[in-house]
């Protein structure tokens, strides 16, 4: 049985991974704000935790993994939307707007992950759905001295935990000195963080011993990981953005409450998808979401390969040159694997990859060397342990293929218009190809023919159409 490497940002090592239960490995990743769409980096998270899951599966057993990955579905952006919709006069009431909206991203969300080939989760709880659980820590951190209300507001005492500060390796006093903290006359501490805020009446909102009122941010992840996976767990994830405040408060939260629990053994974070050497975020509008990618036509496939190509602890760009590589190479492995059968595993090379801390671009680099082998059966499995080269995400090539087909009826069709001196069909020929996506480049050794990213297979089955295809 492979054993299994992860750095553990909480010791700051690289570690075996040893389950809690080897029956039932358990996992948590903080999953999205559903305000609106999933912007690229958002994905990186997403795809990380994929690959482990898949690996957890391989060396545990298919039902050995309990994966869940929550919706933030209480935020002041939603709000702010719902409250836009009311004013505009969409009926319905203000909590029916809210849910209107979630429903919405949420789908976006599974269309968008889909489409890169991430599984789904076991469990995907959505915040507002464990309202009563977040009530309930709340109140037990109030009895065993962790928690204070003042105001209508419940405060974490952060000087009541010693441990505060210990994930991300800073004292109270050093994150003082160097964060953003909303200083308000109510805390204790300027650190001490809110488990639950009063909400106004066009908020939405639960009754709770504090009155009317919505939870934060971080009890939200302490209390669905509690409920759906237990006080202790063994993997807890996110990107490393995140590593403080948010999973330094979970931390804080859940190891209070449930004192002799362990909370998550093993902490993973992701490095930042950056653009031009700063994190992408909505915050600094430095964003294009995965929608847009795959509608100017990149694959999921294709952005799933660049995502892997790159370590998860190392931050990356996304270039379009990248998917340009990527596009040729899964073309050229999906051409070597036609009508073949995996081979029974993966190659072990690729699994030992995997098995150390997730190093997908060497297990990437192993494929290759299977293709230069020809070995498309071990091709095969590695890549789909990988979750590329699955017929299911393989669409895109296929409408690749038609294009080969079309492209050359095209292409022999301006040549004999050029040879009967009819140029106003060359002509159309080559705009059509402009308009279509597709780059066509004479040589001398004849016309060679690329499809450009924002390649339209409808316009371009058109255009063959209307010449003779
Ligand atoms: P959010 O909806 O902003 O809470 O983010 C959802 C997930 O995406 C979290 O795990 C973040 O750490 C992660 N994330 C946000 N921006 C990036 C980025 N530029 N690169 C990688 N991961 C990110
Ligand atoms: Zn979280």
């Amino acid at each position: 049985m492979a054993q299994i490497r992860l750095t553990n940002t909480r010791t700051r090592t690289k570690e075996d991974f040893v389950p809690i239960d080897p029956g039932n490995v358990r996992l948590y990743l903080c999953g999205p704000t559903v305000y609106d769409r999933a912007h690229l980096g958002n994905a990186r998270p997403v795809l990380v935790f994929d690959l482990l899951v898949r690996m957890l599966r391989h060396v545990y057993g298919a039902g050995a993994v309990t994966y869940v990955r929550n919706f933030t579905d209480v935020d002041d952006k939603i709000n702010a939307e719902a409250q836009r919709r009311k004013a505009a006069g969409r009926p319905g009431t203000l909590e029916d707007l809210i849910a209107e909206r979630s429903d919405e991203t949420i789908g976006w969300y599974h269309q968008d992950m889909d489409a890169l080939g991430a599984l789904r989760p076991d469990h995907e709880p959505r915040a507002t759905a464990y309202v009563g659980q977040m009530i309930e820590m709340t109140r037990d951190l109030i009895a065993n001295g962790h928690a204070y209300e003042a105001e209508r507001h419940v405060l974490f005492d952060v000087r009541s935990f010693r441990d505060y500060g210990k994930l991300s390796g800073r004292s109270v006093d050093d994150m003082i000195a160097g964060a953003r903290v909303e200083v308000a006359p109510y805390k204790r501490d300027p650190m001490d963080f809110v488990l639950w805020k009063p909400s106004d009446a066009d908020l939405p909102g639960w009754d709770s011993p504090w009155g009317r009122g919505r939870p934060g941010w971080h009890i939200e992840c302490s209390a669905m990981s509690a409920a759906l996976l237990g006080p202790s767990f063994d993997i807890h994830g996110g990107g490393i953005d995140l590593q403080f405040p948010h999973h330094e408060n979970e931390i804080a939260q859940s190891c209070c409450a449930h004192p002799d629990a362990g909370f998550a053994n093993v902490w993973l974070h992701n490095e930042m998808l950056q653009v031009e050497g700063k994190k992408m975020s909505k915050s600094l509008g430095n964003f294009f979401t995965v929608r847009d990618l795959l509608d100017r036509g990149v694959p999921g496939e294709v952005i799933r390969f660049v995502m892997l190509s790159t370590h998860y602890r190392k931050p990356m760009d996304w270039t379009d040159a990248k998917a340009r590589e990527a596009e040729a190479v899964l073309r050229r492995w999906r051409g070597l694997v036609a009508g073949i059968e995996p081979a029974p595993s993966p190659a072990p090379a690729v699994i030992d990859a995997l098995s150390d801390d997730l190093n997908s671009a060497g297990a990437i680099a192993a494929l290759h060397e299977l293709a230069a082998k020809g070995d498309g059966a071990g091709l095969l499995a590695s890549a789909r342990m990988l979750g590329l080269l699955l017929p299911e995400m393989g669409g895109w090539a296929e409408a690749g293929d038609a294009a080969a087909d079309q492209i050359a009826v095209l292409l022999a069709a301006r040549l004999a218009a050029r040879q009967a001196r009819d140029f106003a069909t060359a002509d159309a020929i080559r705009e059509g190809f402009a308009a279509a996506g597709v780059e066509v480049k004479d040589t001398p050794q004849g016309p060679e023919w690329s499809l450009a990213a924002g390649f339209d297979p409808a316009r371009l089955a058109d255009l063959a159409k209307a010449h003779g295809a």
